[in-house]
């Protein structure tokens, strides 16, 4: 007996197969309006769509909903397209865009004109919206509601031809100024806007509104299931009469899903584009961002993004998610993909004073303890090294498994070492460790023989300089939007980025190209950026080896 989905919307969509609705098709569609770029969340419905689509044998499109030009741009439609690809789905058939159906739409406006079910309305917006009423005051008619279809035609064929203003006049669809359904109160379908269209240029100058584009757009392409979010339950009423009151050619479904909300981030693209124009972040794609170009260059992989959002699921009910458990995806695939490095983020100076560079040694250690496919790796060793500041105290702390003088520690994969004399600047500042290896000690402890600890290093002679990014969280609070007094942009994490210039990591990560990613042992998961030299190379932290946020 096979288990029934957990997944709401498969528990619909296996009924609708089992009575054979659709003709037993699934087509499902992921509609961005192209106004900025993907976050987290579009993540959540992009996986939703296409893995239906996917598990269903059926097809998704990619559409762009793109009725308002002037907040559109082609840069944005190309990092959709990029971002949809990375995450590892393909469309069927050729992109669409909303807007390769104005001439049906218009079409469809004026069939609704003749059928005596929308009216050319001259009410301003106040005015408009003072005869909407609200949920606790029925609507009144506008007093252009009973134009005769004449006029209508012959004024909605002069706003069409540009002949008036922006906001002199709109469409609107005559359903019920009564009805409690807000959106039923005879909603603007088309209104007036002189700007171009980054698709169809200068031919129109009236512009549908989304509801009125939406379900008539997914009974254009075939959509059987046509997923959204919750904010539109309440245009689901809408979404269906225009679809009984056109002759469209088939009859699509909504469905809503909860939206995906992170803490310690926001999801919202008008926000996340004033965090762009304010120059709070580098850009759409900074790693401090929840886009899905932001997460990509932090270190994140299509995968973990992938799991992430199976694991939060698919339901009705709101939610705030943890980002901590974005993070345990990352960490999770990162620990089980990544191949392992050394990397000195803040170096301090070891010298091995009895060791003879002559000897030109290498170490081979494993890419990955637990996965022997990835092979080896070869690590110089020499006389002049560089361990990590933090690994050394002069008075060390109760249970300091690390390097204190008068005591050995392992240098991972190499040798044992001894701190004999700790060198210090006038200022008193340690500036270098003068060292003893046991040539005993190579890859294994002697007999009876245990170093108090390990940690990790880098030849000071052969090795790679770099710049480390050590990224965090980019909000001090859990929900930067709750303060009605201040602006999400007062709680930006001072620490979101700290910049440390200096380091060096292992000579074997000369070469890696952008976007490799690395644990470097003991510190943490990283990956090359794209700003990387010739001479320096550009780590992003992507995550901690483990969640240590808040302590
Ligand atoms: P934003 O408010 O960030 O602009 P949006 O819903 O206006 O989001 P669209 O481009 O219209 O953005 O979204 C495309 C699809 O992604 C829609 O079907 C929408 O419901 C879905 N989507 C947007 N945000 C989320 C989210 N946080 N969680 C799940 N799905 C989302
Ligand atoms: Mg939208
Ligand atoms: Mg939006």
């Amino acid at each position: 007996e096979s288990s029934k989905p957990t997944n709401f919307i498969h528990q619909v969509i296996e009924q609708d197969l089992e009575q054979g609705k659709n003709g037993g098709k699934v087509v499902t569609r992921f509609p961005p309006e192209p106004n900025g770029y993907l976050h987290i969340g579009h993540a959540k419905s992009i996986c939703l769509n296409f893995g239906t689509a996917e598990k269903y044998k059926g097809g998704c499109n990619l559409r762009f909903d793109d009725t308002n030009p002037e907040k559109e741009s082609q840069e944005y439609i190309d990092s959709i397209i990029e971002d949809v690809k990375w995450l590892g789905f393909q469309w069927q058939g050729d992109i669409c865009y909303t807007s390769n159906y104005f001439d049906q739409l218009y079409a469809w406006a004026v069939y609704l004109i003749n059928e005596g079910k929308a009216y050319v309305c001259d009410l301003g917006p106040d005015e408009a919206r003072e005869y909407r009423g609200n949920f606790t005051t029925p609507g009144k008619d506008s007093p252009y509601r009973n134009r005769s279809v004449e006029e209508n035609l012959a004024l909605f064929e002069k706003m069409k031809n540009g002949e008036f203003a922006e906001g002199a006049c709109s469409l609107r669809a005559k359903i019920d100024m009564q009805s409690p359904n807000m959106n039923l109160r005879d909603p603007m379908i088309y209104r007036i806007i002189h700007t171009s269209h980054h698709q169809t240029g200068d031919k129109w100058c009236i512009y549908p509104i989304y509801d009125f584009a939406h379900g008539q757009s997914d009974a254009i392409e075939g959509v059987t299931h046509s997923i959204c979010t919750l904010e539109f339950e309440d245009h689901r009423p809408l979404y269906e009469w225009f679809l009984e009151n056109l002759p469209v050619p088939v009859v699509p479904k909504q469905y809503e899903f909860s939206r995906l909300e992170l803490n310690y981030t926001i999801t919202s693209k008008r926000k996340l584009k004033q965090l762009v124009d304010e120059n709070i972040v580098t850009g759409w794609n900074d790693p401090r961002m929840p886009t899905i170009s932001g997460l990509r260059r932090r270190g994140y992989t299509p995968a973990s993004l992938r799991n992430f959002c199976d694991m939060v699921g698919v339901t009705r009910s709101n939610g705030v998610v943890d980002m901590g458990m974005l993070e345990a995806a990352v960490r999770e695939d990162l620990d089980k993909n990544s191949p392992r490095a050394m990397c000195v983020v803040r170096p301090l100076k070891v010298t091995i004073t009895n060791y003879d560079d002559a000897l030109e040694e290498w170490f081979e250690l494993p890419k990955h303890p637990k996965d022997d496919t990835m092979g080896m790796r070869k690590v110089p060793f020499t006389r002049n090294l560089l361990i990590e500041q933090d690994d050394f105290a002069e008075v060390p702390p109760r249970k300091w498994k690390r390097l204190t003088q008068g005591v050995a520690v392992r240098l991972r994969g190499a040798y044992v070492i001894t701190c004999d004399e700790v060198i210090k600047d006038a200022e008193g500042n340690v500036v270098e460790l003068k060292c003893s290896y046991d040539a005993a000690t190579k890859g294994a402890n002697p007999e009876g023989y245990k170093p108090k600890g390990v940690i990790h290093w880098v030849s000071a002679d052969n090795s790679v300089p770099c710049e480390v990014r050590e990224y965090d969280r980019l909000f001090t609070v859990e929900n930067p939007d709750a303060d009605k007094e201040r602006d999400f942009n007062e709680f930006i994490n001072p620490e979101s980025l700290v910049v440390v210039t200096g380091g060096r990591c292992e000579s074997g990560l000369a070469d890696a190209a952008v976007e490799s990613r690395y644990q470097f042992e003991r510190t943490g998961y990283f990956c090359v950026d794209a700003d990387s030299t010739a001479e320096t190379l550009v780590f992003n932290r992507t995550v901690g080896l483990r969640d240590s946020w808040g302590k």
